[in-house]
């Protein structure tokens, strides 16, 4: 779905979201201000969250050894932590098609991090809705996703 234009209502902070990013599951909108703030959540504090996207708690990669790579100095490191540095270079754009594969191949956790990533670094509204497409959907996101995380970012 597409960022509308039209003013509408952010779920998360009640303020008016121009653009608004498009929830239609929870039939309404989000501001950027408040995807971005999502974003941080997933992206720093993944564990907290698996009430709203139960899938986060998914750590059966957890249970076996990180697998590591020799660099070409020889040095050996974890293989998550090359992953790490090849993402930093990566455009928005191509972090958000990663989640989007990371969702076809089933890597889950990964996928919602990643859309996590793309909150936080994305300025284009298309980028931010896509990756909101992905984390609210039902197959992923609880039915009182919204509810749960206003709560949390607006501690009444
Ligand atoms: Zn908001």
């Amino acid at each position: 779905m597409e960022p509308t234009t039209d003013l509408a209502t952010c779920l998360l902070c009640g303020a008016g979201a121009s653009p608004a990013l498009n929830l239609p599951r929870f039939a309404g909108a989000s501001c950027q201000g408040c995807a971005q703030r999502v974003g941080h959540l997933l992206v720093q504090e993944p564990t907290l969250l698996t009430d709203i996207w139960p899938l986060l708690a998914d750590d059966a990669e957890l249970e076996e050894p990180e697998p590591t790579v020799q660099r070409a100095d020889g040095k050996t490191v974890e293989l998550r932590q090359v992953i790490a540095e090849m993402k930093r270079e990566l455009s928005v754009e191509d972090r958000m098609k990663l989640a989007e594969m990371y969702g076809e191949i089933g890597l889950i956790r990964e996928q919602l991090e990643e859309c996590g990533r793309v909150l936080v670094a994305a300025s284009a509204p298309a980028l931010a809705q896509r990756a909101l497409d992905v984390l609210f959907s039902p197959e992923l996101c609880s039915p009182r996703g919204i509810e749960e995380l206003r709560g949390r970012l607006f501690p009444a």
